[in-house]
């Protein structure tokens, strides 16, 4: 077992026993699902708009390679760069170089896992850079030192009584009351000094619009739009997988977005971005970088079985829906991506070693397929790992085992008849002994929570030979 499997298995122990983490977060996904419900109710058919975003997304990804190309000589020929990484470092290494080159002391970000994904806070820290995350609930865990703990809304598992004493603990100077309203204010006039202050900008990207050479950003608190404008160098970081046909498209992918990220009909802010500001402009950077990070993706989308999975939008509907997810929180997953997409996605981008134990948390309801809005599989994709981490030898010895002797003894009528009569005494004779069932081996973490069946007189056989004869 990895330290990182057993790690999850302690603290999905601990986060499900916390009743107040549980409430906080039933709490908020109460008011998600009906955000969500009312949200499909204002398309005419969400079904068909669904469909259509993962058409699009699919076409994204079948002409992965012409379809960026197509983004970069547009973004080029307004003056951009478009820098192509090969993986975390060497992304890092590009950003780090250009933020040194400019001279930069502040730089201001706003949402993006990507970012999480190639760490890269911790690199511009290490050159003597302040980073400040500008999305608030990323401003909050950012605070408290801690990593997000959900892809959309990376502050969900704290009450607002928390989020004021952290705040008085760490921006005293800005806190003046302690409602909702006056938590944002703080937050704001804190991020206002940073904004202005910044000399690069850092975001990510929801879509590539390949036939316009557009980055589309949607954020909900402006952030980004202060981001990608006041300082003087802005540079995009995102995964290839963003990359979509059509500027048309986005009038589907908008609205399916905040649908199922919020539940609202269009993100607050829906921005589109070129490059760096022309001559006649006022506002906007002096210089502009896109990164188009690869870091497995290509591996990925070579996978014939896994390939859909770039199909993903991150809008965290599958994080919501998920019984597990709901239970053990997002930081237990220690992960860039919590939830089902990132037990889907970590062992492919790390490995299968570290993170292929995610795959097995899960109960295969599927109720994370019906809710993505762009139709992926969720559960197949849990499934191929989890084959994927027995084909590399990940299994335990007792589980190789046991299977080997299932499979055995259930490939021929006579063996499986007489195993099943066997283990039906074995388990009489050890429960009329008084062996307690929390002693019984692999069944010892199933019956600790419930109570253990009777085993039956006779088997299936022979109740079925006893009421249909031999038919
Ligand atoms: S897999 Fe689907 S539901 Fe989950 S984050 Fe991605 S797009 Fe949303």
């Amino acid at each position: 077992m990895s330290r990182l499997s057993e790690e999850f298995l302690v603290s999905a122990a601990q986060k499900s026993a916390d009743l107040t983490h549980r409430s906080t977060i039933k709490r908020n996904m109460d008011s998600y699902d009906a955000a969500v419900a009312k949200g499909k109710t204002r398309f005419v058919d969400w079904e068909a708009a669904r469909a259509r975003a993962a058409q699009v997304k699919s076409e994204g990804i079948r002409n992965l390679a012409p379809l960026l190309e197509s983004f970069e000589a547009k973004v080029v020929a307004r003056g951009g760069h478009v820098y192509w990484a090969e993986n975390s470092e060497d992304a890092r290494q590009y950003i780090c170089d250009v933020a040194l080159k400019n001279k930069v002391k502040t730089v201001v970000k706003s949402k993006s896992m990507v970012t999480e994904e190639i760490h890269l806070s911790p690199a511009l820290e290490k050159l003597g850079m302040t980073v400040w995350e500008t999305d608030l609930g990323e401003l909050i865990v950012q605070l408290r030192k801690e990593p997000p703990y959900h892809i959309v809304t990376p502050a969900m598992h704290l009450t607002r009584e928390q989020i004021r004493d952290l705040f008085q603990k760490e921006i005293p100077g800005d806190m003046r009351g302690e409602t909702h309203q006056e938590l944002v204010a703080a937050a704001r006039r804190f991020l206002r000094r940073a904004f202005f202050s910044a000399e690069m900008g850092i975001s990510g990207a929801n879509f590539l619009v390949a036939d316009a050479g557009l980055v589309a950003i949607s954020t909900n608190e402006g952030n980004g739009r202060l981001t990608t404008s006041l300082p003087r160098v802005h540079v995009v970081v995102t995964g290839i997988e963003k990359v979509i046909p059509r500027l048309d498209d986005l009038g589907v992918l908008w609205p399916v977005l905040a649908t199922t990220g919020t539940g609202q009909p269009i993100t607050t802010y829906s921005t589109l971005i070129g490059g760096p500001k022309r001559a006649d402009e006022a506002d906007g950077p002096e210089e502009f970088h896109v990164v188009l990070l690869d870091n497995g993706r290509t591996e990925v989308l070579a996978d014939k079985a896994q390939q859909e999975l770039l199909r993903c939008i991150r809008c965290g509907a599958c994080l919501n829906m998920c019984p597990v997810y709901r239970q053990v929180g997002g930081h237990t997953y220690k992960s860039i991506y919590p939830g089902p997409i990132g037990s889907a996605l970590m062992p492919i981008f790390q490995s299968q070693q570290e993170y292929g134990h995610l795959s097995y948390a899960c109960s295969l309801c599927t109720a994370c397929n019906s809710v993505c809005p762009v139709k992926i599989k969720l559960s197949d994709h849990l499934l191929e790992n989890r084959r994927a981490y027995v084909a590399e030898g990940n299994a335990k010895l007792s589980e190789k085992i046991g299977f080997s002797v299932f499979r055995w003894a259930a490939m021929g009528a006579t063996r499986f008849a007489f195993f099943g009569w066997a283990g039906r005494r074995v388990l009489r004779g050890a429960l009329a002994m008084g062996i307690s069932p929390h002693a019984l081996g692999p069944l010892a973490t199933w019956t600790k929570y419930r109570a253990v069946m009777d085993v039956p007189k006779q088997s299936f056989r022979a109740l079925w030979r006893k009421q249909n004869g031999n038919r």
